[in-house]
């Protein structure tokens, strides 16, 4: 029990102090990420005709004593909360799925990972069809104790307004990053609700373990005793949680992992999307390109270097002929036939 009387003795000034901080912590840290109200949330794989569309379950849970689904339109990628009474469902394997939705790009995008495996980093797919006219944007929120950089936002919005409102980003968000940025995370939620952004919301991962002195082999999710199932699903439910649904796509931390990983990521039914254009490590962007940088505050280089691309890419900007992309679009355009 917290006792004022004990606080005698202590200078004056070292309580200011230690208030300032409690507040200041407090700015983005007032709400924890609540996960509660969700109930036995499985991976679950069923196909359900809805609106004359088959669409593939890929998840199941109960909220608030209601059953509801998460579901993927193999065609355009995207994702939809179903919790209607009367679906009706069909049991399917993987297997089946993949030979009956053999030229949908949800099935070819999850084919061309497994392929793209073998490799330590940046495994899965990395950039969308060259025939685009401009590039995707993903903006990794890895765990950080510094605020979000939303210049990052702002000049997007900025730059695009007249040309694509709302502009698609995709986000790949942690569970931790959540937990600790909750004003940030709604600020983005508000950008959502008033039309300046859309997101594609990427799971990266609940923890993001890092270890700073270990090697790439035993690092990020390839350090043992990770509980990949924990680190995909809990990240899931928190963002079902704050009203928001999951994409198919999954960036894993550090862009590290072996054939195991991805092998167990693509059984969850979702995608591995990794880089070709780390705008820090001075990649250079292409038409098409799935371009990286991080808004955790951690890499102001890749923003600077992002808002450098902005102002080169101006004229274009204003004339249409270099526009952001939705990463289902470019994934889809990658892999439709
Ligand atoms: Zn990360």
């Amino acid at each position: 029990m917290f006792q004022f009387s004990k606080l005698k003795g202590i200078p004056f000034f070292i309580l200011i102090g230690i208030s300032a901080l409690i507040v200041i912590l407090n700015l983005n840290m007032t709400t924890p990420v609540k996960k509660d109200g969700i109930n036995n949330y499985i991976v679950y794989l069923v196909i359900v005709k809805y609106n004359s569309k088959d669409l593939i379950i890929i998840r199941k849970f109960i909220q608030n004593g209601k059953v509801k689904y998460v579901a993927v339109d193999p065609d355009n990628l995207q994702t939809y909360l179903l919790f209607q009474d009367n679906l009706i469902i069909r049991p399917i394997t993987w297997n089946q799925l993949s030979a009956q939705f053999k030229k949908a790009a949800y099935i070819r995008a999850l084919q061309a990972a497994r392929n793209q495996s073998l490799s330590l980093q940046n495994s899965g797919i990395i950039h969308g069809s060259p025939k685009l006219k401009g590039v995707t944007l993903t903006v990794d929120l890895c765990p950080s104790h510094k605020p979000l950089d939303r210049v990052i936002f702002t000049s997007l919005i900025d730059e695009f307004k007249k040309t694509e409102r709302p502009v698609p980003v995709a986000i790949s968000i942690t569970g931790k990053f959540m937990e600790t940025h909750y004003n940030d995370f709604n600020w983005l939620i508000k950008l959502v609700r008033s039309g300046d952004i859309s997101v594609t919301w990427v799971n990266h991962t609940f923890s993001h373990r890092y270890n700073p002195k270990a090697p790439l082999t035993k690092n990020f999710l390839l350090e043992p005793n990770t509980d990949l199932s924990f680190e995909i699903l809990e990240t899931e439910k928190a963002l079902i949680q704050q009203g928001v649904i999951f994409s198919i796509f999954f960036r894993f931390p550090g862009l590290v992992s072996n054939q195991k990983e991805v092998s167990m990521v693509t059984d969850f039914g979702l995608v591995p999307v990794g880089s070709d254009a780390w705008l820090a490590k001075g990649q250079p962007v292409h038409s098409g390109s799935i371009v990286l940088i991080h808004g955790n505050g951690n890499e102001p280089l890749g923003v600077k270097d992002f808002i450098s691309l902005l102002q080169t890419e101006k004229s274009s900007v204003m004339k249409k002929q270099w526009i952001m992309y939705d990463l289902r679009e470019s994934i889809e355009s990658e892999f439709q036939k």
